[in-house]
Formats: C-alpha cells, sequence, structure tokens
C-alpha cells in the first residue's frame, strides 16, 4: 500500500501574483501593502490536488504576508495544510553570477520530517530554488497576472495521472505540459 504522497506549493509566481502597484484590475485581496491575483483556476486546482495529495507549503516569503496568503487561498479546503514554511526554514544562497541572494528549499529538512522522499513532489517557478532535488520538482511557469493563464488545470490532470507513482525521483517531469495536454 502506497503512502499519500506530498504535494508542497510554492505561493508565489506559481499560484499567486502579488505586487505593490495595482495591475489595471482590481486584486483578489491584499496581504499588507501587496495586491494578491490569483492564479486562474487556484481554488478548483487545490481541490482536486488534495483529493489524491496530502498539501503542504513552502515558500521564501516572510511569515506575515505567507500567513494571510495562504489562509486565504486554503479557506475552502476540508483538510489544512500538513505544515507552511516560510523564509526561516529555506537556506539562504548566493547567486555569484547574478550577484544576487535566494533562498534555497533544502528538501533534506522534508526527510528529517519523516516524509519519503520518493513520494513528494515539489511545485516550483524557480528552478534554482530546489537546486539539489530536481527529482522532485515539477515547474511552472511564472505566473505574473495573465488572465487566460491556463498553467493549474493542466497541472492538476498531470498529478492526478501520477499519483500512485511510487517513485516520483525516477520519473522524467520535465515535460509534464505536453503530456497534460494529452490527457
Ligand atoms: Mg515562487
Amino acid at each position: 500500500m502506497l503512502s499519500r504522497p506530498l504535494l508542497i506549493l510554492d505561493i508565489d509566481e506559481t499560484l499567486i501574483h502579488g505586487r505593490e502597484e495595482p495591475l489595471d484590475r482590481p486584486c483578489e485581496f491584499r496581504a499588507g501593502q501587496y495586491h494578491i491575483y490569483e492564479r486562474p483556476h487556484l481554488s478548483q486546482f487545490l481541490d482536486v490536488v488534495s483529493e489524491q495529495y496530502d498539501l503542504a507549503c513552502w515558500s521564501s516569503a516572510t511569515h506575515d504576508y505567507l500567513e494571510i496568503v495562504v489562509n486565504t487561498i486554503t479557506n475552502n479546503l476540508d483538510e489544512p495544510l500538513l505544515f507552511v514554511w516560510d523564509r526561516s526554514r529555506c537556506t539562504r544562497r548566493t547567486d555569484f553570477t547574478l550577484q544576487e541572494e535566494y533562498f534555497l528549499k533544502d528538501l533534506q529538512k522534508i526527510k528529517k520530517k519523516g516524509f519519503d522522499l520518493e513520494r513528494v513532489l515539489i511545485l516550483e517557478d524557480e528552478p534554482r530554488k530546489v537546486n539539489r532535488h530536481f527529482g522532485n520538482a515539477i515547474f511552472v511557469r511564472p505566473y505574473l497576472g495573465a488572465l487566460d493563464d491556463n498553467e493549474l488545470p493542466k497541472l492538476a490532470s498531470y498529478l492526478e495521472s501520477i499519483a500512485s507513482i511510487s517513485n516520483f525521483r525516477d520519473l522524467e517531469k520535465r515535460n509534464w505540459r505536453s503530456i497534460a495536454e494529452k490527457l
């Protein structure tokens, strides 16, 4: 019997787009000074994937911002997220080429919590944030507010189709979008 898989959600530019200056339409809600735009089909996406996956969130955002965003977008879910991790759980790294800092999500921390990484997936729009664990990652196109964005319905179909695979790390996932389009 396979354990229930864990899907770790990124927030910014994966599920929502938050910005200080509003777009040319009203935002769905505010988090502090940020206008938050939900990626189209977000609530349906969370509904569908929560049937087969335990959900959690790991973001490099700050605690207070994350709390507002996560509480708002998961408000209608039957089951709470298993955990919500913020920037303090990330590892600070420097990209010397770009001369900037970024935050790494080291999945060894998930393993230490007792999760079997073969049954863990992490959604990300920024590959370098999971660069030690590409085998667990599904990369999405960054969401910047487009109303015709269709990434989440495709992703939900794909995630449903692979939920019973025993080792996600062995699965080629870079082609997920083209597979989803054929489902
Ligand atoms: Mg992101």
